[in-house]
């Protein structure tokens, strides 16, 4: 068809592009296999609470078993997961399976295990008009109280309102916690918060690499937090690694920290308190 007047090229159909197409069919065909022979498995991330060290929440985290490659990461089938629809299907297997391990971590550990359970929901779910219906359903048959649930959307699959964002209302009825995922990396960030129903903030991993040191992203970490305790939500940092980053998080006030630092994902995750941050570096509050 005709070049969009945006001036970008036709793409031309050689046989790299035919090759990718060809992929693209074929490890759409194994994630239908892999879902009939049980191949995906889900993992879990401590959220911690700071200053006592608690696993307040996890996070589920998809992983494919493949009996070849090995354990697959999400980035290189989520994708393809998407754009052929299988998503849908395994989206809601994710979930179920996140709701029925909170459920069960909850009756036999009590307090000692998790307040809630984050789960990833992709655009293409969240755009379906029976979502929030689907959910219902996995919190009834689970047992799991709604409000033990997070759901874990980007910026982008929201930012165009509609049908995602009618989905978002739909479950914060439910008593679902909202969770805008790698937050400032996506599309409008701040004007998403005045229009999306939003509970968490994660704050992306980019922002807390450099934390400790004075500069660009320490600014932009301590003012996504003034932003989101301003509107009353609870702010998550994502990707720490070391006692540094937890610390240089703590002074700017952060009190969910989630990272390899802390653990990472994996089908029983350790709930006993995680090493406290260094003493004596209290939170500074505005
Ligand atoms: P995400 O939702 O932002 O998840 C966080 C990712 O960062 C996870 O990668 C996690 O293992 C990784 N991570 C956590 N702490 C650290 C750290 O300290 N350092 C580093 N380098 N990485 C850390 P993972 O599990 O490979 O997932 C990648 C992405 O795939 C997720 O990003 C999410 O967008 C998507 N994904 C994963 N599971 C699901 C799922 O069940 N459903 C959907 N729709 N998407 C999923
Ligand atoms: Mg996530
Ligand atoms: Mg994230
Ligand atoms: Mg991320």
């Amino acid at each position: 068809h005709a070049a969009k007047q945006t001036g970008e090229p036709v793409r031309r159909w050689t046989p790299a592009l035919d090759e990718r197409a060809g992929e693209f069919v074929r490890l759409g065909a194994e994630i239908r296999a892999a879902l009939d022979h049980d191949q995906f498995r889900v993992v879990y991330q401590p959220i911690v609470e700071l200053p006592s060290g608690r696993v307040a929440a996890v996070e589920a985290l998809v992983r494919w078993e493949h009996p070849v490659r090995g354990v697959v990461s999400p980035a290189a089938f989520i994708p393809v997961a998407e754009r052929n629809g299988l998503i849908v299907e395994l989206g809601e297997w994710i979930l179920r399976t996140a709701c029925r391990q909170l459920a069960e971590w909850r009756a036999t550990l009590g307090d000692r295990a998790p307040e809630r359970v984050s789960v990833n929901v992709s655009a293409r779910q969240l755009a379906r008009p029976q979502f929030a219906a689907t959910v219902a359903a996995a919190l009834a048959d689970s047992g799991l109280p709604a409000s033990r649930l997070a759901v874990e959307v980007t910026e982008t699959a929201v930012f165009e309102g509609g049908q995602a964002v009618t989905a978002l209302h739909e479950l914060r009825a439910l008593g679902v916690r909202i969770a805008l995922d790698d937050f400032g990396t996506g599309h409008s960030s701040l004007g998403l918060l005045q229009t999306v129903p939003v509970d968490i903030l994660k704050v992306d991993k980019s922002f807390v690499d450099n934390v400790t040191q004075a500069g660009r992203h320490t600014v932009i970490a301590e003012a996504l937090f003034q932003v989101s305790t301003g509107l009353g939500l609870s702010a998550v940092a994502e990707g720490v690694e070391t006692a540094e980053q937890a610390d240089a998080l703590h002074r700017l006030g952060y009190r969910y920290l989630q990272g390899y630092y802390y653990g990472r994902p994996v089908a029983e995750p350790d709930f006993a308190l995680s090493a406290a941050i260094a003493a004596g570096s209290e939170p500074v509050r505005a």
